[in-house]
């Protein structure tokens, strides 16, 4: 069983487009969202149309929930608060209801999927620091938890007793004995300094995990960004990767 992981698309119609291609060429049985389908990004709905389609397990992200109401403003910077109100207006209901109807967290072949870290996941909080990694690995006993949030990808392992270790190598083996954290990346706003959107391939059967990269036009991102009067602040940010 494959899974395609894919996060924090915001809206960024280019680049899902050019995810979702490569993992059309790759292949996979499961298609995994983790949410943050909107905020930031000029394309909301458009985003919320091709997820709905093409996930089989779908995560709320602290972005749609607040674009559903659910999760106040005042939690989000002045960028982020002013592209979200853009957001609501622009959203449709349909797509409200389905960002509604999306789950917190889903369980499936001992692997658990989430938006933000895990223990409390409405909370959204974030797993940066081995330290932060060290109190989340006792938040789910399964063998992987898929996260987003932080849009920086990261492989986290933990076993028992011992404190984790990033690991750096990709692809990277999942082995027995060891639990990992596992971070995706982002679609739409990566920021660890690769513009390029990040997702991750993981083989359930070879229990081998692969980040991917797929570059995209930002520039039609950012044109679409400027058209619709977004700030300024967001549309710069995407082809520095930060
Ligand atoms: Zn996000």
């Amino acid at each position: 069983m494959i899974y395609a992981i894919i996060s924090d698309i915001h809206g960024n119609l280019a680049a899902l487009q050019q995810v979702i291609r490569r993992i059309g060429e790759v292949g996979c049985d499961r298609i995994v969202c983790l949410g943050d389908i909107v905020g930031y990004g000029p394309f909301p709905n458009e985003c919320c149309e091709i997820i709905q389609e093409k996930a089989d397990i779908c995560i709320i992200g602290n972005h749609d929930h607040a674009a559903i109401g659910k999760t106040g403003v005042d939690y989000f910077n002045q960028y982020a608060r002013s592209a979200l109100g853009w957001t609501i207006e622009e959203l449709t209901s349909t797509n409200k209801q389905f960002l509604q109807g999306l789950d917190v967290q889903v369980i499936e072949n001992e692997l658990f999927f989430v938006h933000a870290a895990p223990i409390e996941p409405l909370q959204w909080n974030y797993v940066l620091s081995l330290y932060d990694a060290r109190d989340n690995f006792h938040a789910f006993d399964q063998k992987a938890c898929f996260i987003g949030h932080s849009h920086v990808a990261a492989i986290f392992s933990y076993e028992d007793g011992e404190f984790p270790t990033v690991e750096s190598g990709n692809p990277t083996t999942l082995f027995d004995g060891f639990r990992y954290i596992i971070n995706v990346g982002s679609v739409g706003q990566p920021r660890d300094r690769n513009p390029d959107s990040c997702f991750a391939l993981y083989d359930a059967d070879s229990t081998v995990l692969k980040l991917e990269r797929v570059a995209y036009d930002i520039k039609e991102t950012q044109a679409a960004m400027r058209q619709k009067k977004l700030p300024a602040f967001l549309i710069e940010r995407l082809p520095l990767g930060r």
